[in-house]
């Protein structure tokens, strides 16, 4: 019961907050241009932009730290992190990158060719960018109920259809498909756990057809701890029994170590091929650094073994993603609209259902994360018009998204329920009034419209 246990571990050193009025908030806000990315982090009280490297490194990580040596060619720290990797991936190949998408240009360098296809669950922007380079098309085939915000629950959310890749591979030839990458969990909508099961069944389908299947792995110990509470056959099996028969359906996986790797920066390649790992050494040489730090200091190869193991701790992954269940529970009590269930990382608070009232031409979601920054400091980001709206490459008119949300992240072992209170209480307030708010005028986007959100200017209408 979650009342008898709360954060596993206590709190030893402190980084005190800046607290401000709403005054300062609001001309904060104006000075940002009504934008969650141009805002000063020392100006947020509780920041919820992204769970990417804000996790806080325990006291045997600090520790670890100072035994990182000088890293280059052999140096011991790597050996510790390849231990702890091949510990928890069952994969004896191991080349550290400086972050995920390191990881990821390495692998599309290696796994894809211009003119074929990648299938995915939802491919992760990064891996997407990647391969629109090198003339790979991405394809998203994760289940119909995974891109409903509003179809209720699903214990797994973020599996592949089998039916849609089937179907593509008929359709193409299996030889035009280079790759498949199943992403746990499943970034796109929300951190939504993949099954065993479907990892199995996507595998192999995939051997049938000769086509190499990697698991980018960002979050692997949620994914492991969804398929322990959710999944039949696996209560009685520990976090790294779940990664090792995950990992074993997979030729290679990429990792962001900056989420469940709990340090705030590095990444990983990951293989059982020889010839791969080869391929894999010879770019991070040219791209990252020698086969034995990968563009990271000795001192984070050290943080990062020891993160690994603390991520795959089980009372710490109860207590993950409860507390991210607790926020959703919270605001749903208050009728809050929010996408269910709640998935690894975050909550994800439907803007166009909080504010029916707003129209999408006048981005909801991003009013919302206005007036939670203004009323409490609170930094969420939005994910819907604005992040995801594109325009008609012949009429320049706007084309809305599907997705209208506001993502609240939740950082690892950062903040604790109390602040998870704030944010539902205000998120409560300004529901009650949601009749008074109106919508906003997008005034600036740099020439990059997929990448308007992270500079847009806006004003309040
Ligand atoms: C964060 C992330 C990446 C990219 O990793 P960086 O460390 O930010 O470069 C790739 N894939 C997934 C699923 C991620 O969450």
């Amino acid at each position: 019961m979650r009342f008898m246990t709360a954060e596993p571990f206590r709190i030893k050193m402190v980084e005190p907050l800046k607290m401000t009025t709403k005054e300062q908030r609001q001309q904060c806000l104006k000075e940002a241009g009504y934008n969650a990315f141009r805002l000063r982090a020392e100006d947020v009280y509780i920041d919820c932009l992204t769970d990417s490297g804000t996790s806080a490194m325990s006291n045997k990580q600090w520790s670890a730290l100072l035994l990182g040596d000088e890293s280059y060619a052999g140096c011991k720290s790597f050996y510790k992190l390849e231990k702890s990797v091949q510990d928890i991936f069952g994969m004896p190949y191991v080349q550290p990158t400086h972050q995920g998408r390191a990881a990821d240009y390495i692998m599309t360098q290696i796994y894809c060719k211009p003119g074929m296809y990648a299938i995915g669950n939802l491919h992760f922007d990064t891996f997407r960018g990647n391969a629109e380079m090198l003339g790979t098309f991405p394809v998203d085939q994760v289940i119909d109920e995974g891109l409903d915000s509003a179809s209720g629950y699903h214990p797994f959310k973020g599996n592949l259809d089998l039916n849609k890749m089937q179907k593509l591979i008929d359709e193409k030839g299996a030889e035009k498909i280079c790759v498949v990458i199943i992403t746990v969990t499943c970034n796109g909508n929300g951190g939504q756990p993949v099954s065993m099961k479907n990892i199995r069944e996507v595998s192999a389908l995939a051997k049938k057809y000769n086509i190499p299947v990697v698991i980018d792995s960002a979050r692997l110990a949620e994914n492991a701890y969804f398929i322990q509470q959710r999944e039949e056959g696996y209560q009685n099996k520990s976090i790294k029994e779940i990664t090792n028969e995950m990992f074993s359906y997979c030729e290679t996986a990429t990792m962001s170590s900056k989420k469940d790797g709990l340090v705030n920066i590095g990444g990983l390649f990951v293989t059982r091929n020889k010839d791969v790992f080869a391929q894999a050494n010879q770019m991070a040489i040219v791209h990252e650094g020698f086969i034995t730090y990968g563009g990271m200091a000795g001192r984070d190869l050290e943080a990062l073994a020891v993160g690994l193991q603390e991520g795959c701790d089980e009372h710490y992954l109860k207590y993950r993603t409860e507390q991210v269940h607790y926020l959703g529970e919270k605001l749903k009590e208050k009728g809050i609209p929010i996408v269910e269930p709640t998935g690894g990382h975050g909550v994800y608070v439907d803007g166009r259902r909080f504010f029916p009232n707003i129209p999408q031409s006048e981005f909801p979601s991003q009013r919302l994360v206005c007036a939670l920054y203004e009323e409490a400091g609170v930094r969420a980001v939005e994910l819907g018009a604005c992040a995801f709206g594109k325009k008609d490459p012949k009429t320049g008119a706007d084309i809305w998204p599907e997705l209208e949300l506001m993502r609240i992240c939740i950082s690892r072992r950062v903040y604790t329920d109390r602040h998870m209170d704030v944010i539902a209480n205000t998120l409560g307030y300004i529901y009650e009034n949601r009749d008074k708010y109106t919508g906003m005028k997008l005034v600036y986007e740099g020439p990059i419209t997929s990448l308007r959100h992270f500079t847009a200017g806006f004003e309040m209408l």
